[in-house]
């Protein structure tokens, strides 16, 4: 039998709608053997499911997506087998969420502004402890009936370009890849399938140890590519789901989008080359 292995998944210590008890209860029934669980800003989730993974018989690789930016672009970076109780780390994570409350706030009046009667209280309601994302604040709009649905709030009000865009802080791959790697964690380009081949090429110059070839938004002739560039440049390759739940598309994607247990080794040999 091979083992199925998804590395992305969001829960609610993010932007995703389940807890990390609920993933594992559904990594369960969809046969995977070992996730990660890879919150925006946030390790928050990784115990509760470390220790219930271990009660079902699936492994945790304890996971982060990382926001950066380069060219004024963003660039999501994934780390892996992270001292996810490192004090450096948390207040590094905890500064970004602070950031992220900032952030928030600045969407939340330029949305009052437009007329919208929204307030940041709605929004920490529902993200509850979470690391606050523009999902949470759409969410909210659909709830308080100011916009039809979760798309609508994005095309009219906070997708980019929008009337009530903000960004987020700027960090450089580089200073994350500092972090991460201070951490002892393995660091990867997040779904790079939007991105510039120059700006993949100079994240793997800065030290990346990976690239995530299998996601949801690849199609076939980008995952060979992606997967030739692994090659090339001998790095190491990931996947997953992306996996953030309560929509369609999103349910269905669970458990299909894996990668196989020899990737998993070599990241693990990797790891151990590492710390030699
Ligand atoms: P944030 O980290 O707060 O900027 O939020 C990013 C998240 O918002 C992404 O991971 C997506 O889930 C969601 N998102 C961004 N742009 C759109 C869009 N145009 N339509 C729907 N969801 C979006
Ligand atoms: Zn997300
Ligand atoms: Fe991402
Ligand atoms: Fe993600």
């Amino acid at each position: 039998m091979s083992l199925k292995v998804d590395l992305h998944i969001h829960t609610v210590y993010s932007d995703g709608v389940y807890t990390p008890f609920e993933i594992i209860e559904k990594a369960h029934q969809s046969g995977l053997s070992i996730i990660s669980i890879t919150d925006h800003d946030s390790v928050n989730g990784i115990k509760e499911a470390i220790n219930y993974g271990k009660e079902k018989g699936i492994e945790v690789i304890p996971g982060l997506e990382l926001s950066t930016d380069l060219e004024d672009k963003e660039v999501h970076l994934l780390a892996y087998f992270i001292d996810y109780e490192n004090e450096e780390l948390l207040k590094y994570l905890n500064f970004f969420r602070e950031e992220r409350l900032y952030r928030a706030k600045r969407i939340i009046q330029k949305l009052r502004n437009l007329g919208l009667s929204i307030t940041i209280d709605d929004v920490i309601d529902r993200a509850k402890n979470s690391a606050i994302g523009r999902p949470h604040i759409a969410y909210t709009l659909v709830d308080l009936g100011l916009v039809k649905n979760y798309t609508e709030a994005f095309e009219k009000y906070l997708g980019d370009n929008c009337p009530a865009y903000e960004r987020k802080i700027h960090i450089s791959p580089t200073s994350a890849l500092k972090l991460i790697n201070e951490v002892g964690g393995l660091s990867f380009i997040a779904h790079p399938g939007y991105m510039k081949e120059s700006i993949l090429l100079n994240i793997i110059k800065a030290g990346i140890d990976g690239i995530e070839v299998i996601h949801p938004s690849h199609n076939e002739n980008q995952i060979n590519f992606y997967r030739g560039i692994v090659n090339q440049y001998c790095l190491l390759e990931t996947g997953g789901s992306d996996f953030h739940g309560g929509k369609k598309n999103d349910e269905e994607n669970f458990g299909k989008f894996t990668i196989s247990l020899n990737q998993v080794e070599a990241m693990r040999k990797m790891l151990l080359r590492n710390t030699a």
